[in-house]
């Protein structure tokens, strides 16, 4: 777990510092905004959803603490190419990861390197922190046109 912990601060520190797909993707046809209140954190996610339902581009906008920036930085890296019906799947799965009890083995690997965020459920403040992209992302692939909220 310590190993997890130090991967969850340098990884953390990494993706706050250097944010990756922070931009408006040219072509985004589907946008949210979110705002966690506790914190403070304001994002805007920009995807674009090609015709076969692919998450063809992605990118984000805001700011807010380190770990909602880093949190946002890798879901547009976990979600980009992938199906909008996959996208949806992991933040199911980010979600649990954060909130509910410690995961197995196997649903620790289906994350990938967003496992370092189970850190986070000792937290709980955090925990909206991290999972604002993910609602966000969620509002704009719903098409809901509302600001996501963490409450
Ligand atoms: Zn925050």
């Amino acid at each position: 777990m310590s190993e997890l912990r130090e991967l969850y601060q340098t990884t953390i520190l990494d993706h706050n510092k250097k944010p990756r797909n922070f931009r408006v993707p040219e072509a985004a046809n589907r946008e949210a905004d979110g705002y966690n209140p506790l914190c403070g954190d304001k994002v805007r996610v920009l995807v674009q959803v090609d015709d076969a339902g692919l998450v063809e581009d992605i990118g984000f906008q805001g700011s807010g603490c380190a770990i909602s920036t880093a949190s946002a930085s890798m879901m547009t890296e976990a979600v980009k190419g992938k199906p909008v019906s996959d996208a949806l799947a992991l933040f199911e799965s980010f979600h649990d990861l954060v909130t509910g009890p410690p995961l197995e083995e196997p649903l620790l690997e289906g994350v990938g390197k967003l496992a370092v965020f189970s850190g986070v459920r000792e937290f709980p403040m955090r925990v909206k922190c991290a999972t604002l992209a993910w609602h966000t992302l969620k509002s704009a692939l719903d098409q809901r046109s509302e600001t996501a909220k963490t409450e």
